[in-house]
């Protein structure tokens, strides 16, 4: 089905580096004919008519969604079922209903309750991001050969779920339709644990008596720096995040302990047979995301190298 990417009316509730993403690149391909926005917070609402991305600001989530013909949750995970609750008296009849959560289970089961039978339900997680947040830090760019996951429950009507799909692969992401619980699954592993293990591994230095505080950033580059990119992600959306998918969490954070001791014991028995073949194994992963184009080859991720002066 090849459905037409573009809407008239969407609303955006929450301005930040997703719903800002959006606005920046649905104006730029054409996929609206009005955006109206909303932010919780009168400085941000400031901040985004400042900026004129959008066609038109307002104060509340039920003015955001009136007549609008798709609607995007643009917050944090945890916010998601109260804010339901507020617009779905305000929805026009055969609105798209949509959110941007990095967690689907939990977004489903809190705002499917409030949603009225003649609106469209199709939840989204674009896997893509950075570790801004704020009205300033979108940009058109952020989705283009990104995955984006739909998982509309059962029973969704299909044309509503091909609808999205255009819009979001009209930004340029790739999109994949699954359930809740798998997309769960996958993410706890892919997105959430290396997350959990970057706010540990940052921590765990900074509490270090024995390297001075000055010593962790001045050697950072030694791998440090890179764990201390993903460990400056937005707070409030991260706690959100372990709160809402604990159970898969818990369940790969098992899996994980049971791999460092295995790792653990092979340093201690000085096994350097059994690291190498591990080592060996985790550099095919990441040459295999490189090659399917998730990922730049450029070494050191593309930073640039001082010249040396001759001398
Ligand atoms: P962000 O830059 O911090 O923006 C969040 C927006 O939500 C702001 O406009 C904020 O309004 C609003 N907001 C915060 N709490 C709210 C509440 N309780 N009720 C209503 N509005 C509220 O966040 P983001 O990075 O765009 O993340 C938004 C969503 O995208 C999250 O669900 C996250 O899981 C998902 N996501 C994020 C990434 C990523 O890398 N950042 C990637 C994929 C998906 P104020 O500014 O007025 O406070």
């Amino acid at each position: 089905m090849n459905a037409d990417p573009h809407f008239r009316r969407v609303a955006l509730i929450g301005f930040g580096l997703i719903g800002g993403s959006i606005a920046r690149a649905a104006k730029l391909q054409g996929l609206a004919s009005e955006i109206v926005t909303t932010a919780r917070s009168e400085k941000t609402r400031a901040r985004v008519a400042e900026l004129g991305i959008v066609d038109q600001v307002v104060v509340t989530n039920a003015e955001a969604v009136k007549d609008a013909d798709l609607v995007i949750l643009c917050i944090p995970v945890g916010a998601c079922g109260p804010v339901a609750e507020e617009i779905a008296a305000h929805l026009k009849p055969g609105a798209i209903v949509s959110d941007v959560g990095s967690v689907k289970g939990a977004v489903v089961r809190d705002m499917a309750p409030h949603l009225p039978k003649s609106a469209h339900f199709v939840p989204a997680h674009p896997v893509a991001g950075t570790e801004h947040s704020g009205p300033d830090s979108g940009f058109a760019e952020l989705f283009i050969n990104r995955w984006c996951i739909l998982t509309p429950p059962e029973g969704t009507d299909a044309a509503a779920t091909e609808h999205l799909r255009a819009f979001w692969a009209a930004m340029g992401a790739k999109v994949e339709v699954m359930t809740p619980d798998h997309h769960d699954l996958v993410l706890a592993i892919t997105s959430h644990l290396p997350h959990l293990i970057a706010y540990t591994i940052v921590g765990t230095a900074d509490e270090l008596a024995q390297v001075t505080e000055s010593e962790v950033i001045k050697f950072s580059a030694g791998g440090f720096r890179d764990f201390t990119r993903i460990a400056a992600s937005d707070p409030t959306m991260w706690r959100d995040v372990f709160l809402a998918n604990k159970e898969a969490v818990l369940e790969m954070l098992g899996t994980f302990t049971e791999d460092l001791s295995k790792l653990t014991r092979a340093i201690r028995r000085g096994d350097g047979e059994a690291l190498f073949d591990h080592f060996t194994r985790t550099r095919a992963i990441r040459r295999g995301i490189v090659e399917i184009g998730q990922d730049s080859a450029a070494p050191d991720f593309g930073r640039q190298h001082g010249a040396l002066k001759k001398p």
